[in-house]
């Protein structure tokens, strides 16, 4: 096969690359190494795939999920590419199979488990081949700070000395430059070809919410926009994921559980669930999610907030990986952040680990408290320039009503420094509202010039006030002790009335989807990315490529994704050059299934 657009067209079925994929492609076909960040869905498969298939001899690609090895596969083999996979679950005759093929130079790319790669028989039985490159797929499992850290990936640095003349690259969708710094040193990758993309994923809609009633909040919002559609609702322990679950099942809403707690196989029995099916809502704890390219999952639902803008970003990641419209949305309150720093206090990480997780905490409450674009916050997060407000956050299409919060400030601080910097927000806000409960009584609180002073609002608003001021930075939460609310530098400021404080409104139990009436229509046609007069043939391309995945076992898009059905359902092709030039379709699958997709498209047209 010759060059590189040739291959995007004539393999994968697409008209042209997308920013960066040329270039990482040169660069690694001309024998450099390069590191590839791109967001989640951003292609990053292309990058190795297409140069592997180019360059005579074989890519091998180290992938460290097992469990999705076989997707991946199935995904090349579907467009004619000789791809196959080494791992534990792979029998004698097999591996004999694929070695064979490997001597004969047929195989253009080969799946590998980090430590079946580091193997002695595994290095070499490379070495006694023609290797094109390696792919280091989710490589920000080699650093040691992150929570998806693999001991297998640290002895990659291998490679480098092993196989001197063999391009690697390293692909993540983690931003941070501590990462990035990291893999670069870790995997010897030299400082200079480092291909960052732009972190915007312009189809996710942001969307973040004070929580009150959570479950409530998440049936409404999938009511109002996702009926049938699959989703990962995010939840912060394994007990609310369990319980979430079956709370939504009894709500008639498919639902399944996934955390570290499960037994493997009942794990993989959900995980496969949830890939091949297309209507189901995984509830799960972050244990969940990582090389799950399942590209039409509509929506990521966080009932807990994530311990930073990294988490968050990574999680919400996983919706719309098809370019379709898809939804990120959350709720959040104050208990999260001292479940989060309970669980911090608990581990046994190291204190500058914890300073360093807890200042993320910290800028994750303030992505949650900003009244301005959330979109254009989570990029400047990432180092990226912005503009504009992105209009498709709910921030930019409903903006908060903000309120002159100076007072109100000053009155929390103070109640903070006269009860002597020693308690929590649910004891703040008993003293601001004057509630004379027990504890008050034995602490002698109740005669502090502060109890009661801030009787006019209620307790939710008061919890809405001091998370804005701990999200400004002008309260803490202290990470030792119990989680008391402290003053900080800038508390004095406000308490000698140096600065004003804007806050944001609380948006109320009622704006559900973050909109008001006015305003739903903007937010409400995610569900279905399909015109009214092309619903019957929708559903019956639909049909035809569920019958052909059974009868394959392999996951429904990988026949063809949504963006390819919904463009069948616009151009309606009816003979083989129109189905060509459907992006998503190649010559093999043409072959394949053109003429059973055709003749749904002729019956319904
Ligand atoms: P990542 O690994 O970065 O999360 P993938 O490699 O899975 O993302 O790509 C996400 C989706 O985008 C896939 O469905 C892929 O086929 C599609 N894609 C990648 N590159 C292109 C392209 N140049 N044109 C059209 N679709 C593309
Ligand atoms: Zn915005």
């Amino acid at each position: 096969m010759s060059n590189p657009s040739e291959v995007l067209k004539t393999v994968f079925g697409y008209e042209r690359f997308r920013p960066l994929q040329h270039e990482i492609i040169n660069a690694v076909s001309s024998g450099e190494n390069a590191l590839a960040l791109m967001p989640t869905g951003g292609g990053k498969s292309i990058c190795y795939q297409v140069p592997a298939i180019v360059r005579s001899g074989c890519g091998v690609v180290v992938s460290p999920l097992i469990a999705l090895m076989q997707d991946q596969v199935d995904a090349l083999k579907s467009l004619g590419v000789s791809a196959e996979f080494l791992n534990s679950t792979v029998d004698y005759q097999t591996v004999t199979q694929i070695e064979q093929a490997l001597r004969a130079g047929t195989l253009d790319l080969l799946y590998v488990a980090p430590e079946r790669l580091v193997q002695k028989r595994t290095i070499e039985l490379l070495q006694s081949v023609e290797i094109n490159l390696f792919a280091i797929d989710e490589a920000h499992c080699v650093s040691q700070w992150g929570h998806d850290f693999r001991e297998d990936y640290l002895r990659l640095e291998m490679l480098c000395e092993l196989f001197p003349s063999v391009p690697r690259i390293a692909l993540t969708a983690t931003a941070d430059p501590t990462t990035r710094q990291e893999i670069v040193d870790r995997l010897h990758l030299g400082q200079s070809n480092q291909f960052v993309s732009s972190f915007d994923r312009p189809n996710i809609h942001y969307n973040i919410l004070e929580k009150k009633d959570a479950r409530k909040q998440l049936l409404a919002f999938i009511h109002g926009h996702h009926l049938g559609a699959a989703g990962i609702v995010y939840c912060s322990s394994r007990k609310r994921v369990e319980e979430t679950a079956s709370w939504l099942e009894s709500k008639g809403i498919k639902a399944l559980a996934y955390h570290a707690g499960m037994s493997s196989d009942a794990r993989l029995v959900n995980q496969r669930r949830f890939l091949d099916e297309d209507s189901i809502v995984m509830v799960a704890t972050i244990a969940f999610g990582m090389g799950i390219d399942k590209p039409d999952v509509r929506f990521v639902a966080h009932l807990d907030m994530p311990k930073s803008i990294e988490s968050y970003y990574q999680e919400t990641g996983r919706a719309g990986r098809d370019g379709l419209k898809a939804d990120a949305w959350m709720v959040y309150g104050f208990q999260d952040v001292a479940w989060i720093r309970q669980r911090l206090m608990e581990s046994e990480a190291n204190d500058d680990f914890k300073r360093v997780e807890w200042r993320r905490l910290n800028t994750m409450l303030g992505l949650c408290e900003v009244s301005s674009c959330r979109r254009n916050v989570v990029l400047e997060y990432f180092g990226e320039r912005v503009s504009d407000p992105c209009g498709r956050c709910d921030n930019c299409i409903n903006p908060p009503e903000t309120w002159d919060g100076t007072q109100a400030g000053q009155m929390a601080l103070s109640a903070v420094f006269r009860t002597g910097q020693m308690f929590g927000a649910n004891y703040v806000i008993d003293v601001l509202l004057g509630k004379l409960t027990d504890r008050i009584i034995q602490f002698d609180h109740h005669n502090l010039p502060t109890f009661g002073v801030g009787s006019s609002i209620g307790p939710n608003e008061w919890r809405s006030v001091l998370r804005q001021l701990v999200a400004k930075g002008v309260l803490r939460v202290d990470v030792e002790g119990h989680g008391a609310l402290k003053l900080t530098q800038e508390s004095r400021d406000v308490l000698k009335g140096e600065v004003k404080l804007e806050f944001r409104k609380d948006r109320g139990f009622a704006a559900e989807g973050g909109a008001r009436s006015a305003k739903k229509r903007e937010l409400s046609n995610t569900t279905s990315p399909i015109a009214s007069h092309d619903k019957t043939l929708w559903e019956a391309l639909r049909a035809l490529r569920k019958s052909l995945a059974d009868e394959k076992s392999v996951p429904a898009f990988v026949i063809f994704n949504d963006r390819a059905l919904i463009a069948m359902c616009k151009d309606r092709p009816l003979n083989t050059a129109q189905f060509l030039a459907i992006d998503g379709v190649g010559p093999k699958k043409c072959e394949d299934y053109g003429e059973q997709f055709m003749s749904v498209i002729k019956e319904l047209s």
